[in-house]
């Protein structure tokens, strides 16, 4: 039997996907000492007009264009499989949401990325896409250095652009927390069909100097709660105010960021 010779495609080929590369083309790619971003979405009810699928498509949209604009200036990367169940259990009483066990999560970040260092990715960035998701991907990231020598960096998406956001946003803090104007602007820029506007409301979180209950600004106290505690739609924030040509700038503001961060990364 002969073989046939391997392909030559180049680490910059059309699919940012790992899982797009036969081993060969992947083996190929790690000469080039490429960065591997895995995104980290979740499955959860976002209020009555989103899909339950938005964290997991937002993380994935700005991982697989980063992925694109890093490798055509010159840093190969690839996106892998996006985790797509994240650690949910304050969306458990919406009908649909799913959740993996705090250690049951932590396990598949940690394999996820032992499993790519073994094959030689050096740099991994896991990007989220789901608040539930941040501190046990940031204690992931200190047990991957310490006890299984894989260096990591974490980071939620929307943190990248922290600045952008502040100008960019319409409503006051409590409006970007949940389904909110960010999340719901982004969905109408890139999947508008799946965006019901007519069942959009605005519910805004408690006041305090000391949560306020926004994304973008968390406050020194961080109250563990259920979103049926706090809203009747599940949404928190103002999803009213989202605009799909202002999710579309935010987006590329976002992906301009991480990409940013994919070259300076040594
Ligand atoms: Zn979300």
């Amino acid at each position: 039997m002969t073989h046939a010779p391997e392909p030559t495609r180049p680490a910059n080929g059309s699919s940012p996907r790992l899982d797009a590369l036969n081993w060969p083309e992947v083996r190929e790619l790690l000469t080039h000492d490429p960065i591997v971003v895995v995104p980290v979405g979740a499955t959860e009810q976002h209020g009555r007009h989103l899909p339950l699928s938005v964290d997991r498509v937002l993380c994935t949209a700005v991982a697989e264009r980063a992925a694109r604009a890093a490798t055509g200036r010159g840093r190969p990367t690839v996106v892998a499989p996006t985790i797509a169940v994240g650690y949910s259990p304050h969306h458990m009483a919406f009908p649909g949401s799913l959740t993996l066990r705090a250690a049951t999560f932590t396990a598949v970040a940690t394999d996820m990325a032992t499993s790519l260092s073994e094959h030689g990715f050096h740099r991994i960035l896991l990007l989220n896409g789901h608040g539930g998701n941040a501190n046990l991907l940031r204690s992931a990231a200190q047990s991957l250095r310490f006890e299984h020598d894989v260096r990591v960096s974490v980071a939620s998406y929307w943190d990248f652009a922290l600045d952008r956001i502040a100008s960019w946003r319409t409503s006051e803090l409590g409006g970007i927390n949940h389904a909110c104007e960010m999340e719901t602007s982004l969905m109408a820029a890139l999947h508008p069909e799946s965006v019901r506007m007519d069942a959009a409301e605005d519910v805004l979180p408690p006041r305090s100097r000391f949560a306020s209950g926004d994304l973008t600004e968390t406050g020194p106290v961080t109250r563990a709660g259920s979103f049926e505690e706090l809203t009747p739609t599940g949404a928190i924030g103002r999803p009213t105010l989202a605009d799909p040509e202002r999710g579309r700038a935010l987006l590329d503001a976002i992906v301009e960021e991480v990409t940013e961060y994919l070259i300076e990364w040594t």
